[in-house]
């Protein structure tokens, strides 16, 4: 029975996380300070994570995306890796990741059957790497990124663009995209950081970077019969080198064509970054539940989806849990 909401919605795509912990602090995502991270025992298992997933496929679902927190901080993730992908029906496994360990475990992950990742970079400038994350790994994602893209890994740059602080960052990153063959997303930030710093004029908006790119690149053509339940808008640059993307949830929301469901690394399922409520399904594969049980938390999951977030309107409500503790 396919997953279709009262908007005529079809779900087929499910982000799992596998952990609220990471190894750096996105301003934009993180607090600074100490941060009560969920005990190992409330974290969903590898197995109780290949449970929900088969359940979710046994619906429709085909896509898979592991996220967190930071994924590869989580033990022997590649085990995970290689069971997603050996699900029957699956039939796309992406991992976004912050790329801080990426070196260290690109080889197992793509002996494990993964082959697309999404590598979040918000800047080629190492100090104000720094400023954003709070760390000062700029060295070690930059290797994890050439790994990657030695081994053969499909890439796609995540960038978060937050007004008056990454200007600098536009142009050299699609340059730098369009160099290695890698498609930049500029991701407009969102009111999902942990701090309450979220306010409309610090996002950089999707209108004010095209503008940029176009001044000192060249032209952008959008790509024509772009799958429509993808979010990002893709355009290519008129001289056929390097493409770039945009998730514009600000000022351009896709929600009309959301096909996504979420699995938290604490077992509640949720219908949209910003849902203000989820379903448990961590009770039930702890007490003995049944398949069929878990299928339905994920349909009335399905069935109690909203239309849109409305961040543009007086009516948005944040949701009460900030975006490494949901999974981005
Ligand atoms: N740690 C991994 C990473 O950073 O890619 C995976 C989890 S992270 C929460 C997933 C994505 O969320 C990141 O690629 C980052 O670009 C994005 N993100 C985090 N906070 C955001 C915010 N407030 N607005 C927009 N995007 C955000
Ligand atoms: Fe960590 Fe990703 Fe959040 Fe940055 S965006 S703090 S890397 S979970």
């Amino acid at each position: 029975m396919a997953l279709i909401d009262s908007f005529e919605r079809l779900h087929d795509n499910l982000r799992i996380s596998v952990t609220d912990r990471c190894n750096i602090r996105c301003f934009y995502c993180m607090p600074e300070g100490p941060i009560p991270f969920l005990e190992r025992e409330e974290i969903l298992s590898f197995e109780e994570i290949e449970r929900v997933a088969t359940v979710a496929v046994s619906l429709g679902v085909r896509k898979l995306r592991i996220t967190g927190g930071e994924p590869l901080v989580r033990k022997d993730l590649p085990v995970l890796v290689e069971r997603l992908c050996r699900i029957d029906g699956v039939n796309d496994v992406g991992l976004t990741t912050n790329g801080v360990l990426l070196a260290q475990f690109a080889e197992e992950l793509w002996a494990a059957g993964l082959r697309r990742l999404n590598v979040h970079l918000d800047t080629l400038d190492a100090e104000r790497f720094t400023r954003i994350t709070r760390r000062d790994d700029f060295g070690r994602v930059m290797a994890g990124l050439d790994r990657a893209l030695e081994l053969g890994f499909d890439v796609k740059i995540n960038a978060v663009a937050a007004a008056n602080l990454c200007e600098p960052d536009v142009v050299p990153l699609a340059l730098f995209g369009r160099e290695r063959g890698v498609e930049i997303r500029y991701i407009e930030f969102m009111p999902l950081d942990a701090q309450g710093l979220w306010k409309k004029s610090k996002v950089l908006l999707q209108d004010s970077i095209m503008e940029m790119l176009r001044k000192e690149i060249g032209e952008l053509i959008e790509i024509p019969d772009q799958d429509p339940r993808a979010p990002a808008t893709e355009y290519r640059f008129a001289d056929g080198v390097g493409r770039v993307g945009f998730i514009s949830s600000v000022s351009r929301p896709f929600c009309m064509n959301c096909n996504r469901l979420r699995l938290t690394s604490d077992g509640k399922m949720r219908y949209c970054l910003f849902a203000i409520e989820e379903l448990d399904v961590k009770e039930i594969l702890r007490s003995g539940g049944s398949d069929a049980e878990l299928a339905e938390v994920i349909q009335e999951t399905v069935r109690r989806k909203w239309i849109g977030h409305e961040i543009q309107s007086q009516k948005f409500v944040a949701p009460p849990r900030p975006m490494y503790s949901i999974g981005g």
